[in-house]
Order: structure tokens, then sequence, then C-alpha cells
């Protein structure tokens, strides 16, 4: 199934290290992506307001999830397609806790984040480059009352910024003490707060449903907690090397870090790459010098493929264990006879089951196989006679590969084979 969605959490994934750039590779994996006709979605904790610098840089982004799955933003139509606040009654009980304690805390309401102007001097900052952290500063709104404004505004999320003190369980506790929310913590001494079920999967879920996407067709990259739910439900959940253990655990696969372009790496391996369909290849018909007298077959139609398909070399003869040069063997009875008269059937035969794994494999349904040959021949190989005579049969290998279902072609059939792919 090919990827439709590319689903991308920012801080820890997308952006590199400093918070605020995309690197020019990952930027150019996702120009590619999005000129194939994929979709992408940002999906942050973050609200609208502290993503514009990234919408700079990656102008052709379709979608925002943000607030951590309580809003996505669909902006083509510069509207939102899904929403889920905190029910008011919720956010005032929240806002009263805050209120008794030495904390900052942000609420995100239309995509911007409000602060009580008395509550700044409680703000630490752990270990945000002070860049980022002037930027970020910059785009708050402050109030003198947070509990007025959230009265006549719908929140989407609140958030506990680093406070790993002595009231972290004591506030914990009460939060989990009023129910109906979720709590996340992407940051050590961080806590996220979002309306019960509200999350990047869910949010995900909802998107794939109203644009018509399976699960199978979407790739999710992330690093943290409030992660986890998106990369469950992606059909290629992707975490990236910096991902916490958790993280690592509900995702299928890993990626490298974002300071090492993880994005880039991952789209180019499960995108890029797959779009060819992968054939095995008798590596002589390639120019490898593997044929019996040390020479090879190189075809230059057969070495054309690669423009088409990814090509995968085998050599039955040197799988089986047989040296360059070898002496020439033919099919006599049914055995791999040498021009000497010593059988080397059991070679040949061991040859053809490690083709046939190495197809299984690289999940190979089609060969290019060399024709004639007492490994690769398929519908006519030589005789047995050493005199360049032919009779109808097929090499060990290529024998093998045609009865577990893999379609055999030789070199001078490349027309037929590219005419089944459409080519
Ligand atoms: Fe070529 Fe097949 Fe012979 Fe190897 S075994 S040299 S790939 S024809």
């Amino acid at each position: 199934m090919s990827v439709k969605l590319i689903a991308m959490d920012l801080d820890g994934t997308l952006m590199a290290p400093d918070h605020i750039t995309v690197t020019e590779k990952t930027k150019s994996a996702l120009i590619k992506a999005n000129e194939m006709g994929i979709k992408t979605v940002i999906a942050t904790g973050r609200t609208l307001s502290v993503i514009n610098n990234v919408l700079k840089q990656l102008p052709f982004i379709d979608y925002v999830i943000y607030s951590n799955g309580a809003a996505v933003l669909d902006r083509c139509k510069g509207e939102n397609i899904y929403t889920k606040p905190i029910p008011a009654d919720i956010v005032s009980k929240i806002v009263d806790i805050f209120e008794r304690y030495p904390v900052y805390y942000e609420v995100y309401s239309s995509g911007l984040s409000h602060a009580q102007e008395s509550k700044s001097g409680f703000f630490k900052n752990k270990d945000l480059p002070q860049e980022f952290l002037e930027f970020y500063m910059q785009s708050i709104q402050n109030h003198n009352s947070i509990s007025d404004f959230a009265k006549n505004s719908e929140i989407e999320k609140i958030n506990l910024f680093y406070f790993d003190g002595e009231y972290y369980d004591e506030i914990k506790e009460q939060l989990y003490a009023l129910g109906g929310l979720d709590l996340t913590s992407p940051v050590s001494g961080d806590i996220e707060m979002t309306s019960a079920g509200v999350n990047k999967g869910e949010a995900l879920n909802g998107m794939c449903k109203e644009l018509g996407f399976t699960q199978e067709e979407v790739m999710a990259f992330g690093d943290a907690d409030n992660d986890i739910e998106m990369l469950q439900f992606a059909g290629l959940g992707i975490a990236m090397a910096n991902a916490s253990a958790e993280c690592k655990e509900a995702a299928k696969y890993e990626t490298l870090s974002n300071g090492e372009d993880g994005i880039a790496h991952a789209i180019d391996k499960y995108i890029f790459n797959t779009a060819k369909p992968k054939i095995i290849v008798s590596a002589c018909l390639l120019g490898e010098n593997c044929k019996y007298n040390g020479g090879n077959n190189f075809c230059e139609a057969v070495d054309n493929l690669k423009e088409k398909f990814e090509l995968v070399p085998i050599c039955p003869e040197c799988f089986g264990g047989l040296p360059i040069p070898r002496v020439p063997n033919e099919i006599i009875n049914g055995r791999a006879v040498s021009k000497e008269g010593k059988d080397y059937t059991k070679e040949y035969e061991d040859g053809a089951e490690k083709s046939l794994y190495v197809a299984n494999e690289c999940n190979c349904s089609y060969a290019v196989l060399k024709e004639r040959s007492p490994s690769c021949g398929f519908g006519m190989v030589y005789d047995g006679t050493f005199t360049g005579k032919l009779v109808k049969g097929n090499g060990f290998t290529a024998d093998l590969l045609y009865n577990n279902g893999i379609r055999v072609f030789g070199e001078s059939q490349i027309d037929k084979l590219l005419n089944e792919f459409g080519f």
C-alpha cells in the first residue's frame, strides 16, 4: 500500500535540535513527496501562533493538528475542520488550582497562547535555546486575569511549564481527580492538559475519515509520549532515534534522530525506494564477472531496467559455493554434471534455495535470468552434450523460482516484462 499522508511532530522530530530550523535535506524530501501528490500534516503540541516560522519554511504543508489534537486546521480552506475544547467548568477548576501555586501556565485558544502577567516570574527555562525562547515569548498574549479570559473563550489546551519541584505530584493528583482530562508530559516537569480523548492519533483518525485515507496509507513520525497514539494509528509509525522508550515501543519502525535528518532518511527508505518494484536479476547480465570462465554476460537492456526497477542481483552458482572460474556444467537426466563428469547437483540445489530466499526477503515477484544456463535458463537449456545444442527445460534456480510463483523472463524478453508493468 502506498503512502498518501505524512504526519510529523515538530520538536524532537521535524525540527533540528535548535527547535527553529527544518534542514535542507528534510525540506527537499518533503518537497519531493509533495510533488508525488502525498499530503503532509504537522501534528504538534504547540499552538498555531508558534508554528508560523515552520510554515514559512514548508509553505506546502496541507494540514496542522495543533494543541495536541484539540484542533485541526485545513490550510487550503483556512478553517478548522475539527475542534474539541476542554469543558468550561473543568477549565475553571484547573485555573483555580494553578492560582494557589507559584507556577507558570498558558491556556491555548483559537490558535494563540495566553498567560497571566502576574505568573510570568515563575517561568523557568530548562533547556530551550535562547533564540527559540525569545521567539516563543513574543507570541504570548498576556492578560491580567486568565480566569476572566477563560470564561468567554473556548480553551483547546492548558500547559503547565517546567516545575519538577515540590508541587509536581500534589498538582498532578488534583488534576487527575478532576476527571474529563488527558494529561501528557512530553518534557519532564511539563504537564499538558486536553479534553479526555483528545490526542494526535484521534485527530489523525478524524482527518483520514474526512479525506478517505486508510490507516495503511499514513506514515507518522514522533519522539515523545504525546505522539504515541499517532504512531499506533499510522500504518507506518516511525519513532526517531532520540524518541522515548515508550514511543519506540508504540512505533513499528525506527529512523535516525532529528539531528541526523531522520524524516528524510525514512521517506527515502520507505517511499522513494519502494516506489520502484524490485526484481531479481542474474548478476552476470549486469556485468558481474561471475560466469564460469570469469567473464560476464552484460546486457544493456537489462542494465537499463535500473531506471524503472530496483534490481536485486543473484548468482546461484556462486551462492552454491562454486568458484570463479569453474568447469562448465550442463543438465543431464535432471542432474548438474560438469564437462569432466563430476556431479554438482547439490551445489546447484543450494544455490537455487538461496536465490529463492533472497527473492522472498526482497518481496520480488519477477526475475530476469540468463537464458540457457543450467541455473538461470528458463524454457530452453543446453542439452548436456556441451555442443551448444538446446532442449526444452529449466535451470535449477529458474525452475524453483517459477514453482514458487515468481514470473521468470530471459534477457531477450525485456519488452514483454516492461509491457506487463505498463511501461
Ligand atoms: Fe550468470 Fe546465473 Fe551463471 Fe551466475 S549462475 S553466472 S548469474 S547465468
